[in-house]
């Protein structure tokens, strides 16, 4: 029998894989997408958010525990277990060597409007070959993988794991760890889990995920049927406004549109809604799908001028480009009048200051609501740029309740040989709100520290069996 069977084939995955492995365990690792498509959201991530007290290769300056935590804190409005986090916190100062070992490289952040360079450290040729660096090292080190090997359901009794069904065949193991992701590939039950609006629509229909398809949330109902106990609400989730143009899965990074803070949101009535100078864009990026998502239609529509080319990360998609702004407002499909409307109050309300996208600047409306209270100016010097946004899903909070062993737990007790990492738990420690890169150092924490605890039953039970 298999020590350790490994669910999923995205960063957690990998991370348990491996650890399982270099402690002794026989590890199984089962991927539901095919070869070409592996990796989960994990292919197309760019950074792991790292705590260090000293400048190290490529983070610089410090980014002590105590300031992780209060940025933690900050986004998820306290909805986090506090020792769960600092747990995570403290394995992002210790990971990179083990990394490093596996095959992974990291080069400096670029610059650009997310200011990272002190706090993640970016992964050389990104999410895709953190994945095929993981897979390459797992398998030299005898982790065997199947790929199209989606797991339907599990054999639990009294709190612990016996076996996992594929199709029709059973494949039991000493220990389990599951790291199959959230659910938010799953488009019916986003649309349960989201409703019906006042308006009569049914906002998730218009949301595209950023990731992978094979994220349906299969095993977290599956658990949800056993009794685990759970923890998150099911429409918490990451979601940031993206391009209207993406495809419905696996737009990834690139479809992202980085120039809110340099323009205005407009609703499809030409109306804004929120100040979109509020803070620095990487603490707000996040933010505005949910806000896209509660406007009609879930479309939002971001116009910028000529002045802010150049300082945004230009996206993949050129956008909408006009000679003046009634043009524009034709191009983008927007009523004309309400647009004008619009875009000339908030002119007007735009103060002279100092524009300077790097510091919260002095730049702000006066007279105008909502206000915008950085890097307010007008929109006046052709050409005009807009894009149409839609609510793009990164992944869902809903999961798995968890300790500090990782286990799985059933009624407040800990199973002696189920796991969880990455996704099916990050809602212990982001109940909600995000703060980039932090996606990376759960799974990582997790995933390690989940592989090392499905190992050690694992051997243990061995033991036992042949004492
Ligand atoms: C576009 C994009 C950019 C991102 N950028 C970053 C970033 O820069 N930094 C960061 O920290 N986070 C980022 N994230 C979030 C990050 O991807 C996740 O936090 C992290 O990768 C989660 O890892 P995971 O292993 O839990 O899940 P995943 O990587 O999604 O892996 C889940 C795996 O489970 C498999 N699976 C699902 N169901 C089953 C089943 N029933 N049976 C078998 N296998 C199954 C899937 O095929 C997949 O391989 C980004 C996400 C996206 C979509």
């Amino acid at each position: 029998m298999i020590d350790v069977l490994v669910i999923g084939g995205g960063n957690a995955a990998l991370c348990a894989a491996l650890m399982a492995r270099e402690a002794g365990a026989s590890v199984l690792l089962l991927e539901a997408a095919p070869l070409a498509w592996r990796g989960g959201n994990s292919m197309h991530v760019r950074n792991l958010r790292c705590m260090h007290d000293t400048p190290q290769d490529v983070l610089l300056e410090a980014y002590p525990e105590e300031e992780f935590w209060q940025d933690l804190l900050k986004v998820t409005g306290g909805n986090s277990n506090e020792q769960l986090a600092r747990y995570v916190i403290r394995a992002s100062s210790t990971c990179r060597p083990w990394m490093r070992k596996h095959g992974v490289r990291f080069q400096p952040s670029l610059s650009g409007t997310l200011h990272l360079s002190r706090t993640n450290a970016f992964f050389m040729g990104g999410g895709k070959a953190l994945v095929n660096a993981y897979f390459r090292s797992a398998q030299e080190l005898g982790v065997q993988v199947r790929y199209e090997a989606p797991v339907s359901r599990l054999e639990i009794e009294d709190g612990r794991f016996v076996a996992a069904w594929v199709g029709e065949e059973r494949i039991a193991a000493r220990a389990c760890v599951l790291a199959a992701g959230g659910f938010e590939s799953n488009r019916e039950w986003m649309r349960q889990a989201w409703g019906q609006n006042e308006r009569g629509e049914w906002p998730a229909d218009n949301f595209l995920v950023r990731g992978t398809r094979f994220n349906q949330g299969v095993l977290l109902k599956d658990m949800m049927r056993h009794g685990a106990d759970i923890i998150g609400d099911a429409t918490q989730m990451h979601c940031v406004a993206i391009d209207a143009r993406a495809p419905l899965y696996d737009g990834g990074i690139v479809t992202r549109v980085d120039c809110v803070s340099l323009g205005v949101m407009l609703n499809r009535d030409a109306r804004r809604f929120y100040d979109e100078g509020e803070d620095f864009w990487p603490k707000r990026y996040a933010i505005w799908g949910r806000l896209v998502a509660q406007q009609a239609g879930q479309i939002g529509y971001c116009i910028i001028d000529s002045k802010a080319v150049g300082r945004f990360m230009p996206p993949v998609f050129p956008g909408e480009k006009a000679d003046s702004l009634p043009a524009l407002a034709r191009q983008l499909g927007l009523p004309e009048a309400a647009f004008m409307e619009t875009l000339n109050a908030f002119n007007a309300a735009c103060r002279p200051g100092s524009f300077d996208h790097t510091v919260l600047d002095d730049c702000v409306t006066e007279g105008v609501r909502p206000p915008k209270t950085h890097w307010a100016r007008p929109i006046d010097t052709p050409p005009f740029y807009g894009y149409a946004l839609r609510p793009g899903i990164t992944f869902t909070y809903l999961g798995l309740k968890t300790n500090h062993e990782a286990a799985v737990h059933f009624d407040g007790r800990p199973s002696d040989n189920l796991f969880v990492a990455g996704e099916m738990m990050a809602g212990n420690v982001l109940g909600k709100g995000y703060t980039a890169g932090v996606g990376m150092s759960i799974g990582t924490a997790f995933g390690r520290l989940a592989g090392t605890r499905a190992a050690a039953a694992a051997l243990q039970e061995a033991q036992h069996a042949a004492a």
